[in-house]
Parts: structure tokens; sequence; C-alpha cells
């Protein structure tokens, strides 16, 4: 089945469930001088209960999301080993310690705002990546080494920021959902000044809170059905970014994330996300693939070529971002096996021969496909 768009996270799984992107239609009466949190909660739950318009470039992205899932395909928990107890995750959990089931419920609709402003309003935001642009360079330096380093073509790939400083601009928010979701103006602006109320407060960092940019996306490009679109890309957030520097991982976590995201950009160009499995297994498949494809490149001579000491530091970084949520349709595989995929991808960059030449992607791939078994094999 051919694919317009997909969107891959590197790190956790984005929920864009129906409940989470259910959005306002109707308006509400002004409130000129501001919103009080009690107010400006209230409209956001009056707004959550409402159905998102079918044809809506939100809807668009949900249903092609919503397509993957199916909940027969569930792997089952007890054949593995797996414990998301890591140190980044371990930072994030943390950092959101003091959040009620509300506060969490609000943090949700914020990250998606936050995407899709990224997504919808690129020129909007500093280029820049992390939250003082202090991943800039690696970024691009990764970015730009991809390029010349797989047979695809990077000329069509571009790579984002994800910033949250939407949350703090009621008319940036509106604008969100004017155009993601088709809601009428004066309705949007109403929920613009609710959410930055909401965001405007010391546990959410006042809109910087790394929660709600704690992700990385690869998208095939995005048809928005009134003539415009998105070009294919990837998408750096910075909280993502900041937890790696939290841990000590920021000398390879910038590299590693690219070169993860740029190895969905090789399964679009190459056709290899179709397979004969579907929901968490089909997932599971692809995003390992990533991880051996950005494996093989962090190390490759002719890639990052990363010394000894920092090829233990970027396993740890896949290591991390595993996940337990084996009946999800964005299931990432285990700790373990994203290891032992980023792990499978150095052992081929190590076997190299001769020592310069990079493997074509779609042999990579074939290797990958024979390999895949044994990397998800149960070891509970
Ligand atoms: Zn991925």
């Amino acid at each position: 089945m051919k694919r317009s768009v997909r969107l891959r996270t590197a790190a956790v799984s984005l929920a864009m469930t129906a409940g989470l992107l259910a959005l306002p239609v109707q308006a509400h009466a002004a409130a000129s001088d501001g919103l009080t949190r009690a107010q400006a909660q209230t409209l956001i739950d009056e707004f959550e209960a409402r159905p998102v318009p079918p044809t809506s470039p939100a809807a668009r992205l949900q249903k092609r999301l919503a397509e993957d899932g199916d909940p027969a395909d569930v792997i089952d928990p007890a054949d593995y080993r797996c414990d998301t107890n890591t140190p980044v995750r371990n930072w994030l959990a943390d950092s959101r310690a003091d959040w009620t089931a509300s506060d969490q419920s609000a943090g949700d609709l914020f990250l998606q705002v936050v995407l899709l402003d990224s997504v919808l309003f690129p020129d909007a935001h500093s280029k820049d990546f992390g939250p003082h642009g202090e991943f800039t360079k690696a970024v691009n330096k990764s970015f730009t080494g991809l390029g010349r380093f797989w047979d695809i073509d990077p000329s069509r790939i571009s790579v984002v920021a994800m910033h949250s400083d939407v949350l703090r601009d009621p008319a940036g928010i509106a604008r969100v959902f004017e155009e993601a979701f088709g809601v009428e103006e004066s309705a949007a602006l109403q929920f613009g000044e609710a959410l930055a109320t909401i965001a405007d407060q010391d546990k959410f960092d006042h809109g910087d809170h790394p929660y709600f940019t704690f992700n990385a996306f690869a998208i095939n490009g995005l048809d928005l059905g009134d003539g415009r679109s998105i070009p294919p890309e990837i998408i750096m957030g910075d909280g993502v970014l900041q937890g790696f520097k939290a841990v000590g991982l920021d000398d390879v976590a910038p590299a590693s994330i690219v070169a993860h995201e740029y190895g969905h950009h090789v399964q679009y160009q190459r056709d290899l996300f179709d397979s004969p499995l579907t929901g968490p297994e089909a997932s599971r498949r692809t995003e390992l693939m990533a991880d051996s494809f950005a494996g093989y490149y962090l190390t490759h001579v002719r890639g990052a070529h990363l010394g000894w000491n920092r090829v233990r530091d970027f396993q740890k970084v896949f290591f991390q971002l595993g996940d337990c949520s084996f009946a999800a349709a964005s299931h990432h595989g285990t700790p373990e096996q994203r290891l032992h995929a980023a792990q499978y991808g150095f052992t081929l960059a190590e076997l190299a021969f001769p020592r310069g030449q990079v493997m074509p992607t779609t042999k990579f791939a074939a290797k990958f496909e024979r390999v895949l078994p044994l990397l998800v094999a149960p070891n509970a």
C-alpha cells in the first residue's frame, strides 16, 4: 500500500487519539480581559469533547496513524524482558512528577499543538536546534553527513526544529486550530487564550516544558487538501535533546536521533515500509530497521565514524528510548531490542569491506530482514 503520510517517532510514541485531538467547532463568548485558569480549563474541557472535522489536516494525519493500529496484532508481553526504567525516561518522568491527571491531559494537548505548529508553520520559528540553539551545529552536521552517506536523494528532505514557544502566543495557537482543524476564527482565538493561560504556570515551565517537545519525527510529506502541502522532513524537538543532555549523552544524541529519522526517509524512498506484518509488529520492524541504519552510519568510516567510547554511548541512546508498549501501533521495540538493532548496524560497519565502502540501502534492508527474527526473538 502506498502511504503519503507517515509520522515516525524516535522517542516516545505520540498518542494521536481521537480524544486528544477532539476540537472545538463553535464560538464561545468573548473574554476580553483574559481568562482565569478555571475558565480556561472549562473551555478546554468543552473543546476536547467535540469531534475533529473529518477533512481537516489534523484528521488526515490522525486517520493515517490510526490505520496502522490493529488491536488483534498484540505482541505477547510475557515473551519479553522489558524495563523502561532508563535514565532519560526517568528524567522526563521526574520533570513532571508534580503534574495532576488534568495537567497530564493538558500536556498531551500541548504537545500535539506544538507538533502541528512545527509542521504547518516552520517559518514562524527559529531554525536553531535546542532551547538555546546549542544543538544546531550537531544536527545540521549530521543531516549533511547522512545526505552524503546513503544512496537516496537528500535534496527532497529538510530538517526543521520543534520549539514550544507557540504556547506563549494565543494568536499562534489559534492559527494552528484554524489551519489544522478548521476551527472558526473567533473560537480558535478563544481556545488559544485558554491554552496559553493554562501553559503559563511554573509546572509547565511557562510553555517550555521538555515534555511538549520530547520527540522527533520523520514525515513523508503531507497533502493538506487545500492545494498546499508539507515537504518530506525531519522534525527535531528541543525536549528530547535536552533530556539526553541531562543524562550526559548530548555528545552523541543529536547525531543518533537524526540518523534514526533519516533511516525512515531511506524507508520512504526505497519503499521499505510494507511487509506482511501489521500493528505493533510492523512498527517494531521499521523502527528497529531505522536503528540499524543509524548504527551503521554512526560508526562507519565514511559516516560519523565515532570512536569506541562513543559507540557505547550512542548504543545507550537507543536502549534508553525503548518501550514496553507491546499493544501500541507505535511500538518501537524494547530497550534491549533497540540496543541490539543499533549494534547490528555497528557490526556491519565494522565488517565493511573494502573498508570505505558504503552498502547500498536496498542491500542493507535485505540483510536486516534476515536478522529481524533474531532481534525480536522471545527472551523472557
Ligand atoms: Zn522512528
